[in-house]
């Protein structure tokens, strides 16, 4: 996301992370000021995050998708994302990251393999299938990009 000249004093005051880019300065995302499902500061929120309409906002206010869709679209998201952060979650109990280590372990026989591979797998489909509804429901990488940098 990137930060108008004029809201380095923002970033600072928030502790963000600030990278320098050739375009200008920017923050990394997953933006750690997104808790419990909003924006913590919503009200002073930069400039970018004010213009940014994702797909599914541009499709409702072009009268293609009603309001009903619309926060369909969001629910089916948000429950995807519950079903999926705890197993992709970086503290060491989370199934992923568990499997992770124990295949990375030598003692680790072929049968355990197989049963962790399972585990990957599952999880690689549930992250690609909500990739791919995030593109067209949310913003697709190139849009995110354009619309950080035009
Ligand atoms: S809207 Fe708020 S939570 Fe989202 S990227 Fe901007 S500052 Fe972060």
């Amino acid at each position: 996301m990137r930060l108008e000249a004029e809201e380095s004093r923002f970033a600072e005051a928030h502790l963000l992370r600030v990278v320098k880019t050739e375009r200008g300065s920017a923050v990394a995302h997953p933006c750690p000021l997104f808790i419990a499902k909003s924006c913590s500061v919503y009200t002073e929120r930069p400039r970018r995050c004010r213009l940014f309409r994702c797909k599914t906002l541009r499709a409702f206010e072009g009268g293609t998708l009603t309001e009903g869709q619309a926060l369909e679209r969001i629910n089916v998201l948000q429950k995807r994302i519950e079903l999926i952060e705890p197993t992709v979650a970086s503290e060491s109990r989370s199934a992923f990251w568990w499997a992770a280590a124990l295949m990375s372990d030598p003692s680790t026989n072929t049968e355990q393999r197989a049963h962790l591979s399972a585990i990957f797998e599952t999880v690689l489909e549930d992250l690609t299938e909500f990739r791919g509804l995030a593109n067209d429901w949310i913003a697709s990488p190139e849009d995110l990009t354009q619309w950080s940098y035009d």
